[in-house]
């Protein structure tokens, strides 16, 4: 497990900005280091270890980009149409013969170049006269083929370590020929829910009490975002409890995630909890929904804890667990692309915290992207991140929004 000092999220500001924390978080967090090979088609969403550098080039050979016909291109007509015999045909993955000087070769999309030629004529651009093929004046040289290594050279790097691999990295690995990639191991992460309201949804519940849900949220994301979850249940809010589970924890995991309990109430144990069995700084984060974001770390283990309020436990999840996630899993940190749209709300925002409403995004008949704010604000709402496509990102000095305005938008699926 990652072994954190006591006092590496230690702050002394009042409200931590959001890229304050970006910044900690990033210079104090060490990724496992451990790496394991997978077989390449099971290394989507893994981290991979090192620069991945091309063994072979890719394309691996010349090929034709279109169903034509070969030729030199110091044979390319000039000034007016010329005939040519066809001295071949190339179909995909047959062999070529070097080209006979003066004539063409017909070819298939993706079939090697005959070694002379390096021009492809497109077979709609020619016109057949019995045996001969006459080809129109004015093709590039080079033009429909592709060349070995356009795409990436042998021995370059083909993906560089810490990209979290995505479909489209699969594929690179098969057309490179690699069988096993190294990457690392997936980390492991606790996740709890606080409250002796909180039951859940199979067991029994008084009218008093609600069904856990930010477990399976939290737990959702982390599986989304390639961890080993460990699903540690519900801790009452005892500081007994608390401290035995988290204890626990810590020794077999590379990160811990409670949610709620976080607030500075009397019943808000995790504090004491936390600061019992290892060390807690809270951080005041400046971000609406959110807020209270606990984080400490317990016998070397980071914590993290989360408000218990779904959608501030959503948000500052993508905000703080995200990145900090990723940092203990050794993948880059991804920056979280916004989409310019235009708002057709207004709202009021107090300057110096950073801001996400919840919106849908509406494609208008001129092309236009435009937001709209649900139409209610509370961090308790699971409707509301249910019924909506993103956060509309409102920045620390922004002090409102008036129907018109351009704001960032960032999706969904672009968090986990
Ligand atoms: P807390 O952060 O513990 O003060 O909780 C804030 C609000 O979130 C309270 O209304 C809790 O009942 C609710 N809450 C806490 N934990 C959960 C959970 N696991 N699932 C759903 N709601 C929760
Ligand atoms: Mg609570």
């Amino acid at each position: 497990m990652a072994q954190l000092s006591d006092d590496c999220f230690a702050f002394g500001g009042a409200l931590m900005p959001v890229d304050e924390a970006l910044a900690i978080i990033a210079a104090r967090l060490v990724a496992v280091d451990s790496v394991e090979q997978v077989a390449f088609h099971e290394a989507d969403n893994r981290v991979l270890a090192d620069d991945l550098l091309a063994p072979v080039p890719l394309p691996l050979f010349a090929n034709s980009a279109v169903d034509g016909y070969a030729i030199a291109s110091a044979d390319l007509p000039q000034d007016h149409p010329r005939a040519f015999a066809v001295s071949q045909r190339v179909t995909a993955g047959a062999v070529a013969q070097p080209l006979v000087a003066g004539t063409v070769a017909r070819i298939f999309t993706g079939a090697p170049m005959p070694e002379g030629a390096d021009t492809v004529f497109m077979q709609e651009d020619v016109e057949i006269d019995g045996e001969t093929i006459i080809l129109p004046p004015g093709l590039k040289p080079r033009a429909n083929m592709r060349p070995a290594g356009e795409d990436i050279a042998q021995g370059a790097r083909a993906i560089p370590a810490g990209t979290r691999l995505r479909p489209q990295h699969v594929a690179l690995a098969a057309a490179l020929g690699l069988t096993k990639l190294h990457v690392r191991r997936r980390i492991k992460v606790a996740v709890f829910s606080t409250g002796n309201e909180v039951v859940a949804p199979c067991m029994p519940r008084t009218a008093a009490q609600l069904y856990d849900s930010n477990r399976y949220m939290l737990a959702a994301l982390l599986v989304r975002l390639g961890c080993d979850v460990s699903d540690l249940g519900i801790l009452r809010d005892e500081r007994e409890a608390l401290t035995s589970g988290l204890k626990q924890a810590a020794q077999k995991h590379d990160l811990i995630l409670t949610s709620g309990g976080v607030s500075t109430g009397e019943e808000d144990h995790m504090r004491a909890a936390v600061e019992a069995v290892g060390s807690l700084v809270l951080w005041r984060m400046a971000i609406k929904p959110g807020r209270p974001v606990a984080m400490g770390v317990i016998d070397g283990t980071p914590f993290i804890g989360l408000p218990g309020n779904p959608v501030a436990s959503f948000v500052t999840f993508a905000y703080v667990v995200r990145p900090v996630m990723l940092a203990l899993a050794g993948a880059r940190m991804e920056q979280l692309v916004a989409l310019p749209v235009r708002a057709n709300f207004a709202y009021k925002k107090k300057k110096g915290r950073r801001e996400y409403v919840r919106a849908s995004l509406t494609v208008l008949s001129d092309g236009t992207r435009e937001a709209q704010k649900f139409p209610r604000e509370g961090a308790g709402l699971l409707s509301s991140l249910c019924e909506t496509d993103g956060l509309v990102e409102l920045a620390e000095d922004c002090e409102g929004v008036t129907p018109g305005d351009q704001v960032a938008f960032i999706a969904y699926p672009s968090l986990f």
